[in-house]
Order: C-alpha cells, then sequence, then structure tokens
C-alpha cells in the first residue's frame, strides 16, 4: 500500500499567550501543497519503520512508528507492517513533514486492518502525537483554531502557486521557536484581533485576489526564524523583488512561502533561487478532496 503525504503551509499564522498546559493557542489559515513524502506499508514479522533521510529519527521517536504503534494498540492489532518513508518534505522546516507521515499511517494502518473508524476518532487519537496531524489527516484549506485540532474546513478555493525557499541545509526546531517566542515578545499575541486580518486574507482568496492576498500573510513566529537565520531575510527580500505577492514564514521555520502569480511565475522564481543555491519547489495548493493522505496505485514513483 502506497500513499502520499502533503506538506502542510500556514499563510497566516497568529499565537495566543501559552497555556498552563504549555501548549499554544493558534489561529490559523493553513493549506496542504503538493510537495509530498511517499509512504510505503508492507507486511513485516514486527514494526519497523525506514527512512531515505539520514535526518529522520529511526525506530520508536519516529512519528510514523509512533502513529502505527498507537493506532495497533487502540485497535487491539499487531502492527506487524514495514514502513518505509521516502523523504520529499524537508525536516523541521515547518512543513509538518512529520505529523503528514504521522496521518498517512493512520489512514493507511486503518484501511488495512479494515477498522471501521470515523474521521472523528482517527483525528482525535491523531491529536495525541502532533497537533498538527488532525489538519494533516484532513488536508486541503482549512482554519486551524485551539492548538491546531480545530478545523473549519474552507471549501473550494482558487488553487495558488507558491514557492517554498530557504537557505540549504537550515533548520529550526518548533519547540524552540515557541519558547523563543514567550521570551521575546512583550506583549502576548491577540487571536481576537487576528481574526479580522485572517478573514480579510480569506476573503481576498475567496476571489482571487492574490495581490491582496499576498499583502495580508502573516506569521508571529517570523521574527523568531528572522532572528535566528539572519540569511532570511535577504532571501525574503530577493523573493519579493523577482515577483512574490507576498512572502511568510511558514509554521516555526524556516521555509518560507512566496505567492506566486501562478505556475509559470513560481517555476522561474523556484528555478532562479535554486540557482543560487538555495533550497526551493514550485509548488500548488491541494483541493480538499485531495488535500489528505491517499493511497496511490503508483507504486514505483
Ligand atoms: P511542525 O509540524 O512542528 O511544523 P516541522 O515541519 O518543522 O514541524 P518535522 O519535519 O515534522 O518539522 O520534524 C519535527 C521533528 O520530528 C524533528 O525533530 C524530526 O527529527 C522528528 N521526526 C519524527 N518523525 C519524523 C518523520 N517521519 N519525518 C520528519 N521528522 C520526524
Amino acid at each position: 500500500m502506497v500513499l502520499r503525504a502533503p506538506a502542510k503551509v500556514n499563510l497566516c499564522l497568529a499565537v495566543g499567550p501559552r497555556r498552563p498546559d504549555g501548549y499554544h493557542p493558534i489561529l490559523s489559515l493553513a493549506v496542504a501543497v503538493d510537495l509530498e513524502d511517499r509512504v510505503e506499508i508492507q507486511p513485516a514479522p514486527a514494526l519497523e519503520v525506514v527512512c531515505d533521510d539520514p535526518a529522520v529519527p529511526a525506530g520508536g521517536a519516529n512519528l510514523a512508528h509512533r502513529a502505527a504503534a498507537l493506532l495497533a494498540q487502540a485497535a487491539g492489532r499487531e502492527p506487524r507492517v514495514r514502513i518505509t518513508i521516502e523523504k520529499r518534505i524537508p525536516v523541521e522546516a515547518g512543513l509538518a513533514g512529520g505529523s503528514a507521515d504521522a496521518a498517512a499511517v493512520l489512514v493507511g494502518l486503518s484501511r488495512w486492518w479494515g477498522l471501521d473508524w470515523g474521521d472523528e476518532e482517527l483525528a482525535r487519537l491523531g491529536l495525541r502525537l502532533g497537533a498538527d496531524v488532525p489538519f494533516c489527516l484532513r488536508g486541503g484549506a482549512a482554519l486551524m483554531e485551539g492548538v491546531g485540532e480545530q478545523l473549519t474546513p474552507l471549501g473550494d478555493l482558487p488553487r495558488l502557486a507558491l514557492v517554498l525557499a530557504s537557505p540549504r541545509g537550515a533548520r529550526l526546531s518548533t519547540a524552540w521557536a515557541y519558547q523563543e517566542l514567550d521570551r521575546a515578545r512583550r506583549q502576548p499575541g491577540d487571536l481576537e484581533a487576528a481574526r479580522g486580518r485572517i478573514d480579510g486574507a480569506l476573503a481576498a482568496w475567496r476571489r482571487g485576489d492574490r495581490a491582496a492576498l499576498g499583502a495580508k500573510l502573516f506569521n508571529d513566529l517570523e521574527p523568531v526564524a528572522y532572528r535566528a537565520l539572519p540569511e532570511l531575510a535577504p532571501l525574503a527580500a530577493r523573493m519579493a523583488r523577482e515577483g512574490a505577492l507576498g512572502v511568510v514564514v511558514s509554521g516555526s521555520g524556516p521555509t518560507l512561502v512566496g505567492l506566486a502569480a501562478g505556475g509559470e511565475a513560481a517555476r522561474t522564481l523556484s528555478g532562479t533561487l535554486a540557482t543560487a543555491g538555495y533550497r526551493a519547489a514550485a509548488v500548488e495548493t491541494l483541493p480538499g478532496d485531495r488535500g489528505s493522505p491517499r493511497l496511490t496505485p503508483d507504486r514505483n514513483s
């Protein structure tokens, strides 16, 4: 069984004050994009996870491993499977790659075992693995609230062409970025104020006004990423200079998301940045019904 696990991009991300349980409430306009890991599930004597990216932990620390073990335990099954991950989503990049793999395993194994689990049940289990897992299970475009688990799907929206770019090898830990945010900011974020900004971005997206949407992208974690990686600012400036209608850090970074006028513009900008030595990819947003982890008959791609 082969699944595609799409990355997630935050076009807008507001972060509220840290809660007593250590989590941060967020409000985010998020969308799945067609940069995808390939996750294969095969029968095996015991649970095993292998990944072609050495930066990804093997064994029980891998989110795909944890997802398989958790679902097996909840369903009373033996996880006798080998999970092979071909990593295309960069690690610690603010693109929810680990959560995407975990969601793919939950979807794949619940089919594999013929479990009769509803979306809500699977999402509740997924949340125990990470706040982004419920979004990765659903895909498409959604408003994320709570710690990310309260999802309002946004239906059909015009597809966006985006450029994802970062300095080669740059990584940022999500936990560290949130700690830095708490340490450095004078005023905790006001989620209600952010709601109006996100509504404005969504309205621009709905009417296909990419220039207006580009001007409304924001991320409360952005200052942390810019401070940690001084090479991000010149990259963002270059993306804007070369045609991006808006540039924002995704998640806890360091990936920069540039909104392009269209697919051709995205490919040109991505090519220019790759030639200049950056990690860059032209991607498109995925509509709701194709955003979630999906089975694919294509075993060799
Ligand atoms: P976030 O979901 O918080 O935005 P991210 O996209 O910045 O996270 P990930 O690539 O998901 O980062 O990796 C987060 C951490 O999870 C890393 O420290 C990585 O080592 C670990 N990890 C565990 N399993 C996986 C996996 N299957 N793929 C990627 N990272 C994994």
